[in-house]
């Protein structure tokens, strides 16, 4: 599998680090409770078809963006250029 880093181009798999769903937004740590920040940090949706996640060029030009792609085929269906 390829990924396409907005700053790099079309990179082997091998060079990013995938940090999930980019839909969650992290609670305010002060305001929110534990059950709010559980939620946030253990519970994710596991869809069948297009999600946004975030990834990290961990091996490259170290920059995180957001790709849109289908779970089912990991067909990119909307790439990290701005
Ligand atoms: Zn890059």
């Amino acid at each position: 599998m390829r990924l396409p880093c907005p700053h790099c181009g079309w990179r082997d798999l091998a060079e990013f680090v995938c940090r999930g769903d980019a839909a969650p937004r992290r609670p305010d740590g002060l305001a929110a409770s534990p059950d709010a920040m559980s939620r946030y940090v253990l519970e994710r949706d596991n869809p069948a078809g297009p999600l946004r996640e975030h990834w990290f060029h961990a091996h490259g030009c170290r920059a995180w963006f957001e790709i849109e792609r289908d779970t089912r085929t990991h067909a990119i269906t909307r790439d990290g250029a701005p």
